[in-house]
């Protein structure tokens, strides 16, 4: 029935009314532009955290669906948390798409096998995929299981079978994945802080004594400047930046130093430009110029680095090298003398005066006098005006109450000299007293949600949790590993906290073996894998490349896209007997044998032998559990939905194939089966552990009743630990990553808290979520008053003596009963208590940053130290070598980048994400245009020695060519977020293109700098 809106009126006047008229199923059309039903109204709502960037940003989900027996729950929409104190409740437009990502047609939805030669996924059942797969595993196991060395030391590793593990799930499928690796003996593992910071875990731990953001989110609005260099926070993370926009507002300057004008110099006060791969000369020319300009916190350097201990005599820099270098041997084989002058009781002899002329001050200004700004301009390109500027700017925070911060990602991390590009910064900020500080710090952006907990849970070839080592071949015994793994304290006086490791590593290892740890065989220090070397990335590509491994497994990563030189990691692929990719999403990797063009170098599947499984995954918000940010802060989110199809949780696919595993070794027998015998999975559903009693484990409880020093009963049999303080050596304490410890207590899920409360004003929300260490926010925090408490700044306030103890709006990073004036000093992670401007022997390439040039580099030499163009101590394998470009044929610089509209390889399986950046492009400047006949929007070839990519070209004034040591060189920017699988149009990965070198100390990539060449080519 059909009513005009005038013959409503009369009807509804007459003798029937609306009610009657609706009940008779007769309502009018008019009723429809009547206020709907608000959507959510019966939608669940669930709180999540965002899966892309490290910011870490608050989401709220909303679904339907998932409470019928034979219904599945769906989210429907997804918003901002308004609550969350860093994102307010604000997404980017990754964050903002993330249902796409949810509900991509790439979610793999059953398990899948693709048999030797074949060019098809058959489907088959998880029973039939744990079953093979086990089996595979455990042949190769027991056929290369190496349980002794050729010394005779029991080593218990295998080598054959790597493993990488996903940069997004929670800390405790992190950790069970962990177990699991670490109970087969497994070494390979590797996780993405490889390939993006693990440069910044080894900086920064060398200089402060952690490897992690010293400061947080919110705090960046503390700060009088910001210095944006070696990364591009407005454009990777997005909504983290708003706090670099709040302190612009209240008067903060923002200076960018980069190659290209990027979105973050968009909105900068000044941009200077610099040629890719030569920080360390433009900050060692920063550190000439302070201690020229007497720009220096004299007194913070005074009493808080170690510019006043005397280095050992025969510490030396020559040329390039380091003391203790190997011509023969073509390496550091001596590293002795980088160290202190040691008094008779070991501890440190020092100059509190700086005129020692061995005192590491006065070393220091030696090592960096060749830095002048005329030298700076001829290595960097930046203009001589434009560095005295930054560094002007920079000293201008070296007055106490002046305070600046950096904010860098992985344009600093991905060189060859990566980690040392970080110390320089971290030197910096030592000498203008900007540690510990609120609004300080060395702000190292994390790029992935949850890489930060990944790292702390030890997911690295040579790493255990809580930034514990694994032991090495020659630590042969329990009593030697922890004899050379526990420092003693270098100063009277120093907390050295690290003289815990004993408890740290202990209680650890009642969380993996449990009742099979005991004193009698030392907690199963046997069963742990002995390290020979850094089975990292690029070198478990490199022996697969050689044919000696069998299997890997990926874990949602996608390492065709994320490693470099795709072409040799395909090649690599194709040699090993079997891979298991589990995950949420198609990747390349997973289909690495398909024929897709040139796209995948016209692969032909009938030629590759490699079976692979393809196991599916649940994405982040089809779990639940604990993610970290990058400001340490773990954030406890919920289950928004269940997972497509058959997909499962990665604990339970792991739990599934141990357990599989272990009925082949009980039945079977087979190399080494304690470990995997022994592993400590006592959980309720142990094919199904629970979050809940994972993050249990990590935090740690008490095995026997706890008492204190004066007998008092502390803590219960069984009960949850508050804090690392209450862990023990002796084996009546658990605690599978002594960091966490404190994040789920007696008092329940600290991580869960949600009270935003900003009592100081600092942005320190110590109700919100729970960070590392101890819920401190700032570390170093100690560092912002001076040694008889005074605040260097009172608008800078953290906490302060009260007569007993250090109390306000922080945790204080120090021994809270420690009286002022004492001699413990703030940085209680190093031995020596101080910040170190000399990294003694903590990194292989020198305790001084020193500028190489990239491992392809556009000059002929090295301007400052001509006889050493790069980096002595980077490692770099033959095939890899052979394959380096000239600057002739390659004489331009590549670099890769992120775009704010897309997350590495994940989101071109995203609608939202392809929509907004469709189309693979490069980025050159208008010089390098018209130099080659290039216009906006042509197709062009870019081609390193190892590949090509074909793009269409954005010519841009945001690129400008340099001027470096009497030539001309031009950058081209290659955004990395293309490849063959996804809904976006296809493109090439960027990969193809950089040479397979890394970071002296981590292997991180040398992503950032590398030689190409471009021409125009036909659609
Ligand atoms: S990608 Fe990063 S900035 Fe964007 S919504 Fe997610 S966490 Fe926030």
């Amino acid at each position: 029935m059909r009513l005009s809106r005038r013959q409503f009126f009369k009807v509804s006047a007459g003798t029937l009314g609306g009610t009657g008229l609706a009940a008779l199923g007769m309502t009018p059309n008019i009723a429809k532009a009547e206020v709907r039903t608000y959507k959510l109204l019966r939608a669940k709502e669930t709180r999540s955290v965002c899966t892309y960037c490290s910011v870490g940003c608050g989401m709220l989900f909303y679904s339907m669906g998932g409470k019928p027996k034979n219904s599945k729950a769906e989210i429907i929409h997804v918003e901002g948390d308004p609550d969350h104190p860093v994102s307010r409740g604000s997404l980017c437009p990754k964050g903002a798409g993330v249902k796409d990502y949810i509900h991509s047609p790439k979610r793999l939805k059953y398990p899948e096998v693709r048999r030797p030669g074949s060019d098809k996924w058959e489907r088959i059942s998880w029973d039939e995929a744990i079953r093979d797969i086990a089996r595979l595993m455990k042949d190769d196991r027991d056929a290369n299981f190496i349980e002794k060395n050729e010394q005779g030391t029991t080593v218990n590793r295998w080598v054959s079978t790597g493993a990488l593990v996903t940069s997004a799930g929670t800390n405790e499928n992190g950790f069970v994945t962990g177990k699991f690796l670490r109970s087969l003996g497994m070494i390979a593992i590797d996780n993405q802080a490889r390939v993006c910071h693990d440069s910044t875990v080894a900086s920064l731990a060398a200089s402060y004594g952690r490897g992690a953001m010293t400061n947080h989110w919110c705090d960046i609005k503390n700060t009088d400047f910001i210095l944006i260099m070696g990364g591009n926070a407005a454009e990777a993370h997005p909504v983290g930046f708003k706090w670099a926009i709040e302190a612009k507002k209240k008067g903060a300057e923002i200076y960018v130093v980069d190659p290209r004008f990027n979105r973050s110099a968009a909105v900068a006060d000044y941009y200077a430009p610099i040629r890719s791969g030569s920080d360390i000369a433009f900050l060692g020319g920063v550190i000439t110029w302070l201690i020229e300009n007497d720009k220096i916190n004299w007194e913070y350097v005074r009493e808080y680095t170690n510019a006043a201990f005397i280095v050992h005599p025969d510490f030396d820099f020559e040329e390039g090298y380091f003391s203790g270098w190997d011509d023969k041997a073509q390496k550091y084989t001596d590293m002795s003398s980088w160290s202190y002058d040691l008094d008779e009781n070991g501890h440190a002899k020092i100059d509190k005066t700086l005129q020692h002329p061995r005192c590491v001050f006065q070393m220091m200004k030696k090592h960096y006098a060749q830095y002048t700004p005329e030298m700076v301009e001829r290595v960097t390109g930046t203009p001589k005006k434009a560095f005295l500027k930054v560094a002007a700017k920079l000293g201008e925070h070296s007055k106490p109450d002046k305070v600046s911060t950096i904010l860098y990602a992985l344009g600093w991390t991905q060189h060859t000299t990566g980690t040392q590009t970080i110390r320089t910064m971290a030197m910096i900020q030592l000498l203008l007293g900007n540690i510990g500080m609120p609004g300080g710090g060395v702000n190292a952006l994390r790029g992935h949600s949850n890489i930060q907990g990944l790292t702390d849970l030890g997911l690295l070839s040579t790493q255990l949790p809580g930034y514990l080592n694994l032991p090495k071949d020659s630590q042969d015994s329990l009593e030697k590993y922890l004899a050379e793994t526990t420092p003693k304290a270098l100063r009277p006086g120093e907390l050295n906290y690290w003289g815990n490791t004993p408890k740290f590593f202990i209680s650890m290892m009642k969380t993996f073996y449990g009742k099979h740890a005991t004193k009698e065989n030392d907690w199963g220090f046997e069963w742990l894998p002995k390290w020979d070397k850094s089975y990292d990335i690029i070198q478990t590509i490199e022996l697969m490349r050689q044919g000696k491994m069998t299997g890997y497994i990926c874990q949602g990563f996608n390492p065709l896209a994320a490693v470099p030189d795709s072409n040799k990691t395909r090649e690599a692929f194709a040699k090993l007997k079997y891979m298991v990719v589990i995950d949420p999403q198609e990747t390349e990797t997973s289909v690495f044998w398909q024929d897709h063009g040139e796209h995948n170098v016209h692969t032909k599947p009938e030629n590759i032998d490699t079976v692979v499984y393809r196991l599916p995954a649940h994405a982040f918000a089809e779990g639940y559990g604990s993610i970290v940010n990058s400001g340490r802060w773990l954030q406890w989110h919920e289950k928004g939905a269940d997972g497509p199809g058959e997909s499962k949780g990665d604990a339970e696919i792991l739990s599934l194939l141990l357990f599989e595993l272990r009925r082949l070794y009980k039945e079977e027998g087979g190399a080494c089966p304690e470990p995997v015998l022994n592993i400590s999975w006592d959980y309720d559903q142990p094919t199904k552990p629970s979050p809940e009693e994972i993050t249990k484990e990590q935090n740690g409880y008490a095995l026997e009743d706890l008492y204190d020093a004066n007998g008092k009963l502390i803590r219960k049999k069984g009960e949850l630990l508050s804090s690392f303080a209450e862990l023990r050596a002796d084996g009546s304490t658990a605690s599978g990553c002594w960091i966490y410890a404190g994040s789920w207590t007696e008092e329940g899920n600290q991580m869960a808290n949600r009270d935003n409360s900003d009592p100081s004003g600092l942005g320190n929300t110590l109700g919100w979520a729970w960070a590392w260490p101890a819920n401190r926010r700032v570390l170093y925090n100690r560092a912002s008053l001076d040694r008889y408490g005074n605040p260097w700044d009172d608008k800078r306030v953290l906490y302060r003596w009260n007569g007993k103890k250090w109390t306000g709006f922080d945790t204080p990073d120090f021994k809270v009963d420690e009286p002022v004036g004492s001699e413990m000093s703030p940085f209680i992670m190093n031995p020596e208590g101080v910040g170190r401007l000399f990294s003694a022997d903590k990194l292989v390439d020198g305790p001084f940053p020193t500028h190489y040039e990239p491992m392809e580099s556009p000059l002929d030499e090295n301007p400052i130290y001509p006889k050493t163009k790069n980096s002595p101590a980077a490692r770099i394998f033959d095939r890899d070598r052979e394959l380096l470009g000239s600057n002739k044929d390659f004489p331009y610089v590549g670099t890769t980048y992120r775009l704010t509209e897309h997350f590495q390889f994940w989101t071109k399986g995203a609608y939202a994400a392809a929509i907004t950046q469709p189309e693979q492009f490069v980025e050159i400047s208008e010089e390098l245009a018209a130099e080659k006949g290039i216009a906006k929007g042509d197709w062009v070839k870019v081609s390193s020695n190892r590949g090509y990519i074909k793009a269409k070209a954005v010519v841009t004034k945001r690129i400008k060519a340099l001027q470096v040591d009497g030539r001309t060189i031009h950058h081209v920017g290659i955004p990395l977020h293309w490849g063959f699988v996804g809904v976006a149009r296809k493109g090439f990965l960027a990969n193809h293109l950089p040479v397979a070198v890394g970071d002296a100390n981590t292997q991180t990539p040398e992503y950032k700098t590398f030689l190409v060449n471009i021409e125009k080519i036909s659609a």
